[in-house]
Parts: C-alpha cells; sequence; structure tokens
C-alpha cells in the first residue's frame, strides 16, 4: 500500500487526497509517496547506516538516507520502513546572525492598519525569575509588559485581531469561562468570538494544502495517537490550522502563546470552542504569559510527551520547573533562531536530555520564508505606510541574502532603480550578476529615496548616515529585530524609571566621564543597563535636536533642525511584520515541517535519536514542497529507471545532497 497525494481538480484549491494500494509504476509521477518512496531512503549502494541518523558533515555526497515516520507513520507499513535518519547541523552558530523578530499582528483584514504593540517580548531564559503567587495589579502588569524589551520572537504572525477588546479591561485570568461543551480548560480573551475565529480559520485553511492534505489522509491513519503536544507558538489562524491537523492526526494538544502581543483573540477563542486547551490572549503581561505557559504543563492527570516550541521558552519552562517530564518527552521541535541556538548551547553543555528537530534550518523554511515571503511583503509594507509609487525610485538594499534577494527582485520589478551593498563577495557578486549596482552606502546615501536593510547585523544605517540622507527618504528595516538602523528602541519617554527620564542624557554622560573611576559593581545591575541605554541615545536618533512627528501608525518622521525630514517606518522593527500581512501559502511550508518533524520524532524507534539537535531529513523537505505543488496544478516529472540509475539516484528521492545549496 501506498500513501499517493492526488489532485483531483486542478481547479480546486485544496487538494484531494486518497489512499491507495498502488505499484510505484501505477502512482502519479509527480506527487506519489509510495511505500516504495519511503523505502526508499535507504541509501545508495555504499551509503551509510540508515538506523544511524549522521551529522551533515559526516555525510558522504551520495544521496543518504531519507524521510522515516513522518511520511511512513502515514503508511501502514510504517513498521517495515527503513528507519529515517537526520543530519545534525554542524554549526551551531551559524543562526546566531539569522535572528528574526516579529509577531505582532497589526494589520486588520479589511485593511486597516491598527496601532502596533510597541515591545515584543524577549524573555530572558537564564535569571527568570517568576513568581506565581503573586499577581500584578493591573497597572504592574501594565508596566510589565511595557518594559520588556524588544527583540527577539523569531517570528510572526500575519493577521490582525479584529474584535479588539481594548475596551474590556478584566484580565482573561479573572473570568470564568465555559465553551458550549461546558468545558472551561482554557483561558482566552472572550469565547463568544469563537465565530469570528473560526471563519479566520476557515480562510487560512484555503491557503495550507499541505496541512489539509495531511488531514483526509489521517482520516484513515492517526501517526500522532497517544501524543500528548504541549506547544508555545504564535497564535493566529495558521496555527490553530496546525493544530486542528494535529488534532485530526491523533494528538492532543494544550497550547499557550509565544509572544505577549501576538495573538489572534477571536482564533484562541475559537480553538478553546472546539475543546482545545488555549491559554493565550493578545496584550499579556510577562507574568500572563508564564502562567499561560504553567497552565499548559502542570496540569492533573495529563502530561506531554512532545513539546513544539517557538522561541524556547516553553522548553525552558519545562526545564526549570518540571525536569522530570523530560522522562516522558520524546522529543522537542524548535521552530526559532532562538530557540534553536538555546538547544544547540543545551546540547553542547550535556544538558540536552531529549533529541530536538531544528526546524528552522530546513530547506523549505529558509528558502521560502526568507525569500519569497520578503519578496511579497515588502512592496506591501511600504505601500501601507507611504503609499508611495516604486516606479523610478532610487533605493538601497544593504545585504544581499535571501531576505535582500527578495526585496531587490520586487522593488526591481515594480521599475525601481535598485542598488545593493555587501560586505561578502559571492554576494556582491551574485547582485551584479543580477543587474544591480553594488555600491558602498556612503556613495549612494545622499541621493536615494528608500534604504532598506536586509543584514541581520547591527549599526548598518548610523547616525551619520541620515545626517547625510536627503529629505523625505524613507528608511526601513527587514531584517533582524531592531539592530540595523541605529534608531534606539527605548526612547528616553518610555522609559520606566521616572527620574531618569528627567536626568537620564545628564546622569548618562556624568556616568560615561566617570565610568574609569566607577568600578561597575557600585551601580546596581538595572540602573547601570539604564545608562548604558541612554549613554546609546546619544548616537542614535533619539537626540534632543531631532523631532519626531508620529504621522500615521508605524510612520514616524524625524525632523532635522534646518527641517528636513526622514521617513522612518516601524521605528527600524522588521517592515513586513509590522506593517503588512505575510503570506499564509508560506506559512502553510513551515507550518507543514513542523507536523512532519512531530510525527517523525514521536514515531521514532527508541535510539535512532540521541539527545542532540537535528535536521529533518532532506527527503521530508521535498516532500512538504511535493505536498504545496498542486495549489499550482504543477507536473512534476519523474526519473525514468535509467535516469535514475544514471545519477545514482533512488526515483523516489532525496534528488540532492545534503550540501545542496539550491
Ligand atoms: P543572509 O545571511 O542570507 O543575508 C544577509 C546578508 O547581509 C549576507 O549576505 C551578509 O553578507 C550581508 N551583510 C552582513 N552585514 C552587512 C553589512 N554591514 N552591509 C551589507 N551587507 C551585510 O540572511 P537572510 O536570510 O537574508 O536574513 C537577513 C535577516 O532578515 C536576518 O536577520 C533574518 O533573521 C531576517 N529575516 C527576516 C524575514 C522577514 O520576514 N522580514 C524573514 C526571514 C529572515
Amino acid at each position: 500500500m501506498s500513501v499517493q497525494v492526488v489532485s483531483a481538480a486542478a481547479a480546486a484549491k485544496v487538494p484531494e487526497v486518497e489512499l491507495k494500494d498502488l505499484s510505484p509504476s501505477e502512482a502519479q509521477p509527480q506527487l506519489a509517496l509510495s511505500t516504495a518512496a519511503v523505502s526508499a531512503m535507504a541509501p545508495a549502494a555504499g551509503g551509510g547506516d540508515p538506523e544511524a541518523p549522521a551529522p551533515a558533515g559526516e555525510r558522504p555526497p551520495a544521496p543518504g538516507p531519507g524521510s522515516g515516520p513522518a511520511a511512513a507513520a502515514l503508511s501502514p507499513a510504517a513498521g517495515k520502513v527503513p528507519q529515517a535518519s537526520a543530519m545534525k547541523r554542524s554549526d551551531p552558530h551559524h543562526q546566531h546572525q539569522r535572528h528574526r523578530d516579529g509577531g505582532e499582528a497589526l494589520v486588520s483584514p479589511d485593511g486597516t492598519v491598527t496601532e502596533a504593540p510597541r515591545t515584543v517580548k524577549k524573555i530572558q531564559f537564564a535569571d527568570q525569575k517568576q513568581e506565581f503567587n503573586k499577581r500584578p495589579t493591573k497597572i504592574g502588569r501594565r508596566s510589565l509588559s511595557r518594559s520588556i524589551s524588544q527583540s527577539s520572537t523569531d517570528s510572526y504572525s500575519s493577521a490582525a485581531s479584529y474584535t479588539d477588546s481594548s475596551d474590556d479591561e478584566t484580565s482573561p485570568r479573572d473570568k470564568q469561562q465555559k465553551n458550549s461543551k461546558g468545558s472551561g480548560d482554557f483561558c482566552v480573551k472572550n469565547i463568544k468570538q469563537a465565530e469570528f475565529g473560526r471563519r479566520e480559520i476557515e480562510i487560512a485553511e484555503q491557503e495550507m494544502p499541505a496541512l489539509m492534505a495531511l488531514r483526509k489522509r489521517a482520516q484513515g491513519e492517526k501517526p500522532l495517537a497517544g501524543a500528548k503536544i504541549v506547544g508555545c507558538t504564535h497564535i493566529t489562524a495558521q496555527t490553530a490550522v496546525l493544530m486542528e491537523t494535529l488534532g485530526a492526526l491523533g494528538a492532543q494538544c494544550r497550547w499557550a502563546a509565544c509572544n505577549i502581543y501576538s495573538t489572534l483573540n477571536e482564533v484562541a477563542a475559537a480553538l478553546a470552542e472546539s475543546g482545545f486547551p488555549v491559554f493565550a490572549w493578545k496584550g499579556e503581561s510577562e507574568d500572563d504569559f508564564w502562567w499561560c505557559i504553567d497552565r499548559c504543563v502542570n496540569v492533573e492527570g495529563w502530561q506531554p510527551n512532545m513539546i513544539l516550541d517557538d522561541g524556547g521558552d516553553l522548553t525552558h519552562w519545562i526545564y526549570k520547573k518540571y525536569p522530570n517530564m523530560f522522562k516522558k518527552i520524546k522529543g522537542i521541535v524548535e521552530e526559532s533562531v532562538t530557540g534553536v541556538h538555546r538547544l544547540y548551547q543545551l546540547s553542547k553543555a550535556g544538558k540536552l536530555c531529549v533529541p530536538a528537530m531544528n526546524v528552522n534550518d530546513s530547506v523549505t523554511k529558509q528558502k521560502f520564508d526568507n525569500l519569497y515571503c520578503c519578496r511579497e511583503s515588502i512592496l506591501d509594507g511600504l505601500k501601507r505606510t507611504t503609499d508611495m509609487m516604486f516606479g523610478g525610485k532610487q533605493v538601497v538594499v544593504c545585504g544581499y541574502g535571501e531576505v535582500g534577494k527578495g526585496c531587490c527582485a520586487a522593488l526591481k520589478a515594480m521599475g525601481s532603480i535598485v542598488y545593493v551593498t555587501e560586505i561578502d563577495p559571492i554576494c556582491a557578486l551574485q547582485a551584479c550578476m543580477d543587474g544591480f549596482r553594488l555600491v558602498k552606502l556612503n556613495e549612494v546615501i545622499r541621493q536615494v529615496d528608500i534604504v532598506i536593510t536586509c543584514t541581520g547585523n547591527k549599526n548598518v544605517v548610523t547616525r551619520e548616515h541620515l545626517d547625510r540622507m536627503k529629505n523625505s527618504c524613507i528608511v526601513c528595516n527587514m531584517g533582524h529585530s531592531n539592530t540595523e538602523i541605529d534608531v534606539t528602541y527605548q526612547s528616553i519617554s518610555q522609559c520606566d524609571f521616572l527620574v531618569l527620564k528627567f536626568y537620564g542624557i545628564f546622569l548618562a554622560q556624568l556616568y560615561f566621564c566617570l565610568g574609569k573611576w566607577l568600578k561597575q559593581s557600585m551601580l546596581s545591575s538595572p540602573l547601570r543597563a539604564a545608562l548604558i541605554e541612554l549613554q546609546h541615545c546619544q548616537a542614535s536618533l533619539r537626540t534632543p535636536e531631532l523631532t519626531w512627528e508620529r504621522v500615521r501608525s508605524q510612520v514616524d518622521h524625524v525632523i532635522w533642525p534646518d527641517g528636513k525630514r526622514i521617513v522612518l517606518l516601524a521605528e527600524g522593527r522588521l517592515l513586513n511584520l509590522s506593517c503588512s500581512t505575510v503570506p499564509t501559502f508560506v506559512l502553510s511550508i513551515t507550518a507543514t515541517t513542523q507536523a512532519l518533524a512531530l510525527i517523525e520524532l514521536y514515531n521514532a524507534p527508541e535510539g535512532r535519536y540521541k539527545q542532540d539537535v537535528y535536521l529533518l531529513p532532506k527527503k521530508m523537505d521535498e516532500y512538504v514542497a511535493s505536498l504545496h505543488l498542486p495549489t499550482f496544478d504543477a507536473h512534476l516529472t519523474e526519473l525514468t529507471d535509467e535516469q535514475a540509475k544514471y545519477l545514482g539516484l533512488n526515483k523516489n528521492g532525496p534528488f540532492k545532497p545534503n550540501y545542496y545549496r539550491y
């Protein structure tokens, strides 16, 4: 018996999936993932041991073992399938620069840009101190969430809550709510919003064909039967589709949000209404955030055996509070750069006690999320905030990696004149060969209309550059957090230290001058941090001689004494995630990868994965891609036996060696 994905009607958006008994030759060439295909995961002659997951660097260039339980578990032949292997990432620090930020959902479905949250939670990992018996006051909650520094949550939501419940000040924790079946095992803003949320989920389903395909396939098979998944991700319509798919595959799920702002309240309500214990709402305080996570894991009669995390906070919480839980946990699937980095740190320190899958570095995430997502959303973000015309505009894009390539391609297609800056000669040469002028930022800074940073680096656009820009130049960032443009996120006026609010600059200067004499230990660490922050303000756009004018949500005019204005978007945070939506289809690819990673880890026999961090097998990346092809009525060519032999490939993949760069 094989599992075959069949696009029944080319016109239909969601491909139909059926389980069929087929010989490999009968299978539809383009999308069949037959038992043979899965069996073909056995290595080519001379390949390694399929039982032994090997680090990427140690693997032979010839196509190695491919996928395993994730695909196989969807087939009754699962038990017979050769076991999967996974690649350990060889350079755990490689991703450190690829930090990605976001989390806000700021544009309502009707297209209106809503007020953006100003901070995105960054949860300190090492010395997190939480006290659950101390409930903060309402003011306490507010100031807590405001003082959480913006930096990382590595991913995002893509739609906004259109039932803004800011008028309802009661904390969800103080409400007694039940769904229509009488269950109160959830905590959301307002269960009555469930119907709106359901509509959002249905819309998302249309653009998430692979998950829908897995769901249909699961009508006969439950590869996650018995799985108890605790999840901590953005709670959006797309996540809801993932959760409901996991449910259809047999899993029980409990879920919290990985970001205090990104929850769509109505979607959380819809999930709670359909029986998912969801603990999340938009605008949680930090205390709420940990409380919600705790409610997911600390429950009588239920213990998770799988973790799906985005940012590492859930994993961290279980490590700190309930380490014994790891005895039952079969694996962790981690989505974000930050979380993955932390897992590698744990692994390096010998403290990782279960296998973990690094979904962030899957080809299907890196290539599609970074390149195509940004190609689609850069124009959207610029248009919604500035209404500008792109034709003929001079744009400089800093960084020609995946994100930069996407931005450049979109702007070029609109008729913009695009310059590129790069530090890496290879990417620089790519830019040249793609027809872009490679320049130093200084060379074009006076003439360009738009500056876009996409480097993952810091201080790429400095105050000096900003001083030299022409009037009305638009400045925005598509890369890591708010570090690329020297804005400094925390303005003095936002500072929680009231005294420093007025005397901060003076104190900062004083501290700077006396710094050589003052031993750091003489100052308490929050004060020291605040002073350093304020010192930094001096070099940034937050200086007294510049006036800031908020002209629209997410759009600031920074005005120089001579009247020159710079248009700064999203205060230097990620433009697309702050000011536009990102394509659901891209999220579908990532969500499918997550689902397959869960299936893989859950079904893997003991010993296949050790206490280390693994990449998904290439075969599964290929499988994720294949599940998305029917949307395009795409017809994949099948290798002939002769061709397969000639190339030394299995007809059903994997088609590329692990080192292939796409
Ligand atoms: P990448 O590493 O492929 O590309 C970054 C490029 O910037 C590299 O080629 C590097 O050589 C170059 N660079 C570094 N410092 C530079 C400098 N000072 N001047 C000019 N060029 C410089 O990374 P990527 O995948 O393109 O991602 C870039 C950033 O975007 C990362 O921070 C990533 O987290 C973020 N990201 C954003 C989104 C989004 O939706 N906005 C999506 C994915 C990733």
